[in-house]
């Protein structure tokens, strides 16, 4: 089927709808589920979207994905507090997800399920970049959302590879963490990091852990050098956000998925 630019425009808009509400789930969703203490956010639903700075309401007119921080020159139109860049990039992550989604597989089930990893994977990484964290609420459900789609072979990895993909993935990554752990007496990569590898294998199958740690490995590489470069200072203990490398591989594994490269024909 042959896909004109009214479907890719349409796609377009409806990810940056659906990344604006990601950007609510980022900034309402760690308070929601008790891992960052901060009672002011609200929830999930209510109340409506405001500004942080000076409590105002959002108008409507101002609700409008990318265009409104464009039209606001990236500033509260109250207030004039800078709106963070975050929000313009998660909206515009959404429509480029949307777009990559129906790129790589056309009208099809398998791009409505790599639309949704590509949401969840971006939640994900900017909720870790935030705030340490990779919730539960959200790898859980992506891990079971990754074995119900090989069970209707969407992405031509075999059901017993994604549900092995599953154990290795967590394993393995536990494995590190209790070696670490005797070691040095620190944590290596989070409990986080495992369920969100885990969940990496259920949509893929175990072939895919070792090219997509590898990856994530010299992405968190190239992330600690950039900060050094920046004049972090990086010590034995400084936390590397490990998480935010893993989302990234596992988005690559998805469009590698979609290109039928090599460990997926
Ligand atoms: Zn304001």
């Amino acid at each position: 089927m042959t896909l004109n630019w009214v479907f890719y425009v349409t796609a377009a808009a409806f990810g940056a709808v659906i990344g604006s509400f990601l950007n609510v789930v980022i900034h309402r969703g760690p308070v929601f589920w008790r891992l960052v203490d901060d009672d002011s956010r609200g929830n999930l639903v209510a109340p409506r979207s405001y500004c942080p700075s000076c409590r105002a309401r959002i108008r409507n007119v101002h609700l409008i994905p990318l265009a409104s921080y464009v039209m606001l020159g990236g500033k509260c139109a109250d207030c004039s507090a800078p709106i963070p860049i975050r929000y313009p990039l998660v909206e515009l992550g959404g429509a480029l997800a949307a777009i990559t989604a129906l790129a790589l597989f056309g009208l099809s089930l398998s791009a409505a399920g790599a639309f949704v990893f590509f949401t969840c994977i971006l939640a994900l990484g900017v909720i870790d970049w935030e705030t340490g964290y990779l919730p539960d609420a959200l790898t859980l459900p992506l891990l079971a959302l990754g074995i119900i789609a090989n069970a209707f072979d969407l992405f031509n990895a075999a059901l017993g590879g994604a549900v092995l993909g599953v154990v290795i993935g967590y394993g393995a990554f536990r494995l590190v963490d209790m070696v670490f752990l005797r070691l040095r007496g620190i944590e290596g990569l989070g409990q986080g990091d495992a369920k969100l590898l885990a969940a990496i294998g259920a949509w893929f199958g175990w072939p895919i852990l070792p090219p997509v740690v590898f990856l994530a490995a010299i992405l968190a590489l190239i992330g600690v050098g950039v900060a050094a470069l920046r004049g972090l200072k990086i010590g034995k203990e400084t936390p590397v956000p490990f998480g935010p490398a893993l989302a990234a591989a596992g988005a690559l594994a998805m469009i590698a998925n979609g290109l039928n490269l090599p460990y997926f024909s």
